[in-house]
């Protein structure tokens, strides 16, 4: 499957979860085992010769292509979580959201300096969310090594906001 076609696998929810807001969901490109083979393709292309060593998966989106990431490329995977879900010690983020703020967190001994990590979500929008997560891995002095995302809706400049990282989307709006 080419992305052309993996796009048209992606469904669009209008006013969800809030009015003006269109939302991408991605359960039916989940469903759809040649599409989800096609993004995993792609993602495993890309990334198999930068010796990862873990994958960060974004709750909870994040965690299903995370998982399955670092399998295929041999490295290990480490969630990050909304604040209270993760038992151990923990560093936290706290970042603006549209209305508001949101807290993310990591285990304390997840990462060191010479950890080389991927981060992965399913989608960037205004960037707020991972731009908070390169922060906590920056705290532990590790190199992020690649930010991939199945969806970038380009029209909300996530990018500008992490200017200078190493961004990566397959379908873009
Ligand atoms: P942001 O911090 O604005 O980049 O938002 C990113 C997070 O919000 C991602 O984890 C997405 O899962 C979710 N998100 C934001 N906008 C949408 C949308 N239009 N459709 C689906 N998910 C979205």
């Amino acid at each position: 499957m080419n992305v052309e076609q993996l796009k048209q696998t992606i469904r669009d929810i209008p006013d969800f979860p809030k009015e003006g807001i269109i939302f991408k969901d991605i359960t039916t490109l989940l469903s759809n085992p040649e599409a989800l083979k096609s993004a995993f393709d792609i993602l495993i292309e890309k990334y198999k010769d930068e010796k990862i060593d873990q994958v960060i998966g974004i709750e909870s989106r994040g965690f299903i292509f995370g998982s399955v990431l670092a399998y295929m490329l041999g490295a290990g995977f480490t969630p990050v979580r909304k604040k209270g879900k993760l038992p151990y010690k923990t560093k936290s983020v706290t970042y603006e959201l549209e209305y508001g703020t949101d807290t993310l967190e990591i285990h304390e001994d997840a990462l060191s300096e010479s950890t080389r990590v991927l981060i992965v979500d399913d989608l960037l929008a205004t960037g707020g969310t991972v731009k908070g997560v390169t922060e906590l891995v920056n705290g532990f002095g590790a190199e992020i090594v690649g930010i991939a995302f199945l969806i970038e809706l380009s029209f909300l400049n996530g990018r500008q906001k992490l200017e200078g990282l190493p961004i990566y989307s397959i379908i873009e709006y």
